[in-house]
């Protein structure tokens, strides 16, 4: 089962901290900033962490192995912790 949805732009995810579904770039020729992550939708890696803020919460977290991680000063309530990424 894939843990994200992806074209060769964007991959998207549910974030278990917001929510809510944030998206990132990971194409050179498309807005800043770009990710790399390992292309594997079903046990994705994010190379560095993302800055996902949104109107309702600050949310910066690394992704590893389809496991979210979280920074301690996210703003909701998953920060500090990680947890198992949803099957799309
Ligand atoms: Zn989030």
């Amino acid at each position: 089962m894939s843990k994200v949805t992806h074209d060769e732009n964007t991959v998207r995810f549910v974030c278990l901290g917001c929510g809510q579904r944030h998206a990132f770039n990971v194409c050179a020729n498309h807005q800043e900033p770009v990710y790399r992550w390992n292309e594997n939708s079903q046990s994705p890696t994010i190379y560095g962490t993302l800055q996902l803020d949104t109107d309702e919460y600050q949310c910066h977290l690394a992704i590893r192995a389809g496991v979210l991680q979280f920074l301690s000063y996210c703003t909701h309530r998953l920060a500090g912790h990680s947890e198992k990424m949803r099957d799309e």
